[in-house]
């Protein structure tokens, strides 16, 4: 398979927050992949803009350090970094001050694309986007990225949106959600929308229920102050899964193209019912012999923050009434797999009888790991002795599909970046439906403090409490395995 790769227009793309952590495990490394492949114009330059005080020479040892620690076996061509480093320049510059802008004006180059990339504290988003805006660098050929936490709730989540419209309109903002970036999530619009197979059945008439994981092995790890103050609910369900949420239930749009796809997500996120309380799973995972639990690792021991979020949902509309969603997101669970899970109704008459058992298609999609989808499909099982059947999965892991190539597959970021330099927004989210997703999400937390909810322990390594097993068992139906 010979990858199609188009260079896009020249640019300056400056990095606030250049020197943090997510510029150097995500941003800088997918920019020198992007390089490589050869989709940098040589007119593009990289600028990192932060507090600290360097030089372009010590800028350029730390972006050389980040390639060499996150952008896996193509850092080893020497050749390759040197090239992309003689791209990489360094300002520095204070978000709240007057440091740094007169200097970073100069770097514009004439009326290439401008990007500007918030890798910092939302706190600064509003200074950023006025001081840009007062050094006459909020002009057309401008873009702003920005980072989640896009908001904590529906009031806060308003007024950054404000703040930034202040500036810049709302086809120059693209809020990054890097779930949207993967491979797979654009697969799956491809899936529904690029065969005639899935669409007509994709509705309540034909779909028993859909399960949403994302699960990770990990704990809270360095984020434990910023974490208690979020939880799963904020941290995930309210942007990851509700956009994973809003691709596998909307209507097709008219066209791919940014405000069709938009729209059409917009009205999913309008169309959820609230949520009854006990269709609500809350959980922290507890200490172990030799592993500290939730509350400690946030350092709050009266902590009542939910590291594990299981919900049942539905969406009121004609395509999906009567069809729950389940989904479920936690830390220090069994195994680090996200995947979306479409479960169809039994087939309406066994010819085969009872003794044939109970069989069911199910499409699973995987984002990680191993990106690709798995439909399970009924059969004969091999051999002599009568009928019976047996579901075995249509199998397509993307790498063994489609080759090597397909395994170093663009990563979220760059291909997210490269979409804010070609202008398209389709992958980013709008501002209402950031609004709407919060509009959803807050009465339900508000539930929960109303109600002094306390989140269940749950076990490490495991699937979460109990309870988020009994919420499928109490429907007849089951999550579908964690596996490892
Ligand atoms: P970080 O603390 O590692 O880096 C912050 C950066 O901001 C540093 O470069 C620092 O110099 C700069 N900075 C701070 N105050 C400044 C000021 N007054 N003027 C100019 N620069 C200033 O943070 P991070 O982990 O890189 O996260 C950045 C943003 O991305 C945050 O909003 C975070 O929530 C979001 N985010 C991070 C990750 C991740 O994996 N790290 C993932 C998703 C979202």
């Amino acid at each position: 398979m010979v990858s199609r790769v188009i260079p896009v227009d020249p640019f300056d793309l400056v990095i606030f927050g250049g020197t943090g952590d997510l510029a150097r495990r995500k941003i800088l490394p997918g920019l020198f992949r992007r390089f490589v492949a050869g989709q940098m114009p040589p007119e593009a330059q990289v600028v990192g803009a932060a507090r600290s005080e360097m030089d372009d020479a010590g800028y350029r040892d730390f972006v050389r350090e980040a390639i060499v620690e996150f952008a896996g076996p193509l850092s080893d061509d020497g050749t390759q970094v040197d090239g992309f480093l003689e791209r990489v320049s360094y300002v520095a510059i204070d978000a709240k001050g007057e440091a740094g802008w007169d200097a970073l004006r100069t770097k514009m180059r004439g009326d290439l694309v401008h990007a500007f990339y918030f890798s910092v504290a939302p706190a600064l988003f509003g200074d950023i986007a006025e001081r840009l805006h007062l050094h006459g660098l909020a002009g057309d050929e401008s873009r702003i990225v920005v980072e989640k936490p896009f908001g904590k709730d529906l009031d806060s989540a308003k007024a950054l949106n404000a703040t930034l419209a202040e500036h810049f309109h709302e086809h120059q903002i693209y809020r990054i959600d890097h779930y949207l970036g993967k491979e797979t999530v654009q697969n799956l619009m491809a899936v529904r929308f690029g065969n005639v197979l899935f669409e007509p059945l994709w509705n309540a008439q034909y779909v028993d229920h859909i399960q949403i994981t994302v699960a990770e092995t990990v704990g809270v790890g360095g984020r434990g102050s910023y974490y208690d103050q979020s939880g799963a609910m904020r941290d995930m369900v309210q942007n990851h899964l509700m956009q994973l949420l809003c691709l596998i239930a909307m209507e097709p749009p008219a066209k791919f193209e940014p405000d069709a796809v938009r729209d059409e997500k917009l009205k999913v996120i309008r169309a959820l019912e609230p949520v009854e309380p006990h269709h609500i799973v809350r959980g922290q995972y507890d200490k172990t012999v030799d592993s500290v639990g939730y509350r400690e690792d946030v350092e709050n021991p009266r902590s009542f923050t939910e590291s594990f979020l299981a919900l049942k949902l539905h969406i009121s509309n004609w395509r999906w009434a009567g069809t729950p969603f389940y989904l479920r997101t936690g830390k220090k669970l069994r195994a680090r797999t996200s995947e979306i899970v479409v479960v169809f109704k039994d087939a309406p008459h066994s010819i085969f009888g009872a003794d044939a058992g109970r069989h069911r298609n199910v499409l699973a999609i995987r984002l990680q790991p191993n990106e690709g989808m798995t439909l399970d499909v009924t059969i004969k099982e091999p051999g002599p002795g009568g009928m019976r059947l047996v579901d075995v999965p249509l199998d397509m892991t993307f790498a063994d599909a489609l080759g090597p190539e397909a395994e170093q597959a663009t990563e979220a970021y760059e291909r997210l970046i490269m979409d804010v330099i070609r202008g398209n927004q389709t992958l980013f989210m709008r501002g209402d439906e950031v609004e709407a997703a919060w509009a959803w999400t807050d009465p339900i937390i508000a539930g929960w403090t109303a109600r002094s909810d306390v989140p269940k322990p749950y076990e490490q390594g495991g699937t979460g409490p109990e309870d988020s097993l009994m919420l499928m068992h109490r429907d007849g139906r089951r999550w579908r395995e964690l596996k490892t």
